[in-house]
């Protein structure tokens, strides 16, 4: 199967070519002509598929069948939850559009409107947006979506699990009721399948990956270990292994800095990436770690979300996640395009019910392994952990360190001050 023999134009197919694609995935190959065809569309895959490409493509060949409309009004509007995935995906648009005379833009939250509003006053055929800040540009009176003519809902579980379902709903009501939809999806829940009869229309269904299913060429494996052994782990199989691109998954925040520090220690060079961050960092954590400069980032489930890191061979959950979906979707960073890929998880004790469930919902029984000097607490409790309360003990925890640090620089200062200097010259050299 070719790319041209879906039926794409000589301008997507030079842009396409490009870009170094050969052959189109799986997803591209079943989501692309339905959708020439005018079709909704209902798609089962994860990030790393293609899927991106899946839509972005038939939709610019659509809008530019057509002679753009006075004003360029939206005519595509892409629904995501996160801003990483929404500037990816308008990344993948101007670079699939090169050869097209369409106008793209990306508006999310977080950063200053003015100079998104100045975009969108210029007129956008395909428009790439995070919920809130689409809503407030719009009320606001920047833009108007009752020209859209194809709307996508990309990620649509992640919007749901990020509570974007009351915007998810606004924004549908200030679109056309006549119109193309497509929609994307990691797992399927009864959420999800009720929010896309309420959107679509007679949709093809097309699946990249069988439901709630792992792709097959992840190689997963559980490492059973005591919780307090899982940094010394994880630095071991980092560093004898010689992994260069690994996403460490973490259940919380503070886990993903603690972390990223325990990796800096032992000479590992670590980012973390999470919702505290500044978009700045985020985006400077990506970079480095595509580069390669970096060769952990540690984040936490929503952060990572539509992160584009191609062939990434390696992934960690450092801590399993409590929602067995979110177990899909991270290690659907790994085996991407072809390549291999290994999915480990770190699992202590009172992880086994999520465990469990994360089988049930895979459908395989993971095989298990234990590294000397790594052991499992045999004594161990396996009654949940709660991530909220182990936050609470380690802001606690935190505090009274910074107020001993402080007693101590007071009762030493003077030693301190020479003590600091040193180290602050030292730095800047
Ligand atoms: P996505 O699932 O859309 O996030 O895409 C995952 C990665 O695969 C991105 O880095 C794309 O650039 C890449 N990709 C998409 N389609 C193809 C293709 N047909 N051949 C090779 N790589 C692709």
């Amino acid at each position: 199967m070719s790319f041209k023999s879906l039926g794409l134009s000589e301008a997507l197919l030079k842009a396409i070519s490009k870009k170094g694609y050969e052959t189109p995935s799986p997803i591209q190959e079943k989501a692309i002509p339905p959708v020439l065809e005018g079709h909704d569309v209902l798609a089962s895959a994860q990030t790393g598929t293609g899927k991106t490409a899946g839509f972005t493509l038939p939709i610019l060949q659509l809008l530019s069948q057509e002679a753009p409309l006075r004003n360029r009004p939206v005519r595509s509007l892409i629904l995501t939850p996160t801003r990483e995935l929404a500037a990816q995906i308008y990344d993948n648009v101007r670079e699939y559009g090169e050869f097209l005379n369409l106008r793209s833009a990306v508006i999310f939250g977080g950063v200053n409107q003015n100079p998104q509003i100045a975009t969108l006053k210029n007129g956008v055929d395909v428009l790439i947006a995070t919920p809130g800040r689409l809503l407030d540009l719009q009320a606001q009176g920047h833009l108007s979506l009752n020209k859209v003519e194809i709307f996508v809902l990309d990620e649509a579980d992640r919007m749901l699990d990020m509570g974007f379902l009351r915007d998810i709903q606004k924004v549908m009501k200030l679109i056309p009721a006549k119109r193309q939809n497509l929609m994307f999806s990691a797992t399927f829940s009864k959420d999800i399948k009720k929010l896309a009869h309420g959107i679509l229309n007679n949709p093809v269904q097309v699946d990249a990956t069988p439901e709630n299913s792992t792709v097959d060429a992840i190689s997963q494996k559980v490492y059973r270990v005591a919780r307090e052994k899982k940094t010394g782990l994880a630095i071991k199989l980092i560093s004898e292994g010689n992994w260069k691109q690994v996403l460490v998954f973490t259940g919380t925040k503070h886990g993903a800095n603690r972390l990223c520090e325990s990796f800096e220690k032992a000479g590992i060079t670590a980012a973390a990436i999470h919702g505290n961050k500044s978009q700045g960092a985020r985006t400077k954590a990506l970079e480095g770690f595509k580069k390669g400069t970096v060769s952990v980032m540690v984040a936490t489930d929503i952060a990572a979300r539509g992160l584009d890191i191609p062939l990434l061979p390696h992934v960690i959950n450092f801590d399993l996640p409590n929602i067995s979906e979110d177990y899909v979707h991270r290690i659907g960073r790994t085996g991407r395009a072809g390549a291999s890929g290994e999915a480990i998880s770190l699992v202590s004790a009172d992880e086994t019910s999520f465990l469990l469930a994360i089988e049930k919902l895979v459908g395989l029984k993971l095989p298990v392994e234990i590294v000397e000097g790594f052991e499992p607490d045999p004594n161990a409790s396996t009654k949940p952990i709660n991530r909220q309360q182990e936050a609470r003990e380690f802001r606690k925890q935190k505090q009274r360190e910074a107020s001993k640090a402080k007693t101590n620089s007071n009762s030493s200062s003077k030693e301190n001050s020479t003590e600091k200097k040193r180290v602050f010259t030292n730095k800047r050299r």
